[in-house]
């Protein structure tokens, strides 16, 4: 009998790449997502059920509709200019309705529980590499929010014999080397989509969000790994679910560090168009470098990420991008 795997999120950037991957694996995803960010159009893969991750009736409908063998819980408010003008969003939007989902869950008997989260939760840490186990000390509610849903899980964990898996995601980036999802947000906010809007002419400038940086070139250092590797990791992580294992964190990240500059000047290179940039302040909330140090996917899931060298992720995101027809709203 095909297994059906909760997917919040599954039509957003991240959550469809996984219902993809979910259903070539054999799983049936059920797509849970409120259209607030995500796309209708990207829900092809299995069911979909609408809603809003606060309403705790439609939830358990939906857990009682489809018996869930395990939640991969991706919706989320996720952007970091945003999170520090209006944090009270990223309480509600991420910890409010997490916690819903995990009572939900819990409460339907569906205790195996896959986590996004984020390097966010770790602020800045003066440049060093981070491992599941440096200190976090959020400097942005989008950080402070996932980590208290961290620390919900582990307490489901203690008390309802939750088992999570909880990854740590550095930069996701890339798109499905087939092109038939892709990452779109409106409004864009995330460099490499933005970098790739003014490559076509769309936009006319990029503004470098500080170049006064302690980095070599002044500006940000991210770690950035292709949406396809981060999506192998969770399969992975339901099969270890699978086996009767859980409550492990794991840092999912490509361990080399890029800077703003580096990024920009890559793409300017594979896209073959100029790329015209105007420096700006810093924004509010960014940490100067975010880069994976850990090994543990690797050693305990036997995670190898494959595409996540800049080149790769920049080309498949600029396939996808260019192909890829998304209208400019959803319809209600
Ligand atoms: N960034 C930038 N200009 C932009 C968007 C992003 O300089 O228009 C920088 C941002 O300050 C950060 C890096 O690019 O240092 C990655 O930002 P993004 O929002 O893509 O991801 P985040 O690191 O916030 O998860």
């Amino acid at each position: 009998m095909t297994k059906n795997v909760l997917v919040t999120g599954g039509a957003g950037y991240i959550g469809s790449h996984c219902c993809k991957a979910l259903q070539l694996a054999g799983y049936r995803p059920v797509t849970f997502d409120s259209l607030t960010t995500g796309w209708a159009q990207a829900v092809r893969y299995g069911p979909f059920e609408r809603g809003d991750l606060r309403d705790r009736a439609r939830l358990d409908e939906v857990f009682a509709r489809w018996r869930p063998e395990a939640v991969m819980h991706f919706a989320a408010l996720s952007q970091v200019g945003e999170a520090m003008r209006d944090p009270g969003r990223y309480w509600r939007d991420n910890v409010n309705a997490s916690l819903t989902l995990i009572e939900a869950a819990t409460a339907a008997g569906c205790l195996d529980f896959i986590f996004s989260s984020t390097c966010a939760t770790y602020g800045d840490q003066d440049g060093v590499l981070l491992d599941e186990d440096s200190p976090q000390s959020p400097i942005n509610a989008y950080g402070a929010s996932k980590r208290a849903i961290e620390d919900m899980l582990r307490d489901f964990g203690n008390a309802h014999g939750l088992r999570s898996v909880i990854f740590r995601y550095f930069n996701v980036a890339g798109a499905d080397p087939e092109a038939e999802c892709g990452e779109f947000h409106d409004p864009e906010t995330h460099l490499i989509p933005i970098i790739l809007e003014v490559a076509s002419g769309e936009r006319p400038t990029l503004t470098v969000f500080g170049e006064d940086y302690p980095t070599p070139d002044g500006t940000c250092i991210r770690d950035f790994v292709h949406v396809s590797d981060l999506v192998d990791a969770h399969l992975l992580g339901l099969k270890w679910l699978e086996a009767g294992r859980g409550n492990r964190i794991f840092c999912l990240g490509s361990g080399q560090g890029f800077s703003v500059r580096e990024v920009i000047e890559r793409a300017r290179r594979l896209t073959n168009r100029p790329i015209p940039v105007v420096v700006g302040p810093r924004r509010r909330g960014d940490a100067a470098k975010l880069v994976s140090g850990s090994a543990r996917a690797t050693a305990e899931l036997g995670w190898t990420p494959t595409r996540s060298s800049l080149e790769a992720m920049i080309t498949d995101a600029w396939r996808a991008y260019s192909s890829l027809d998304w209208p400019a709203a959803n319809p209600d």
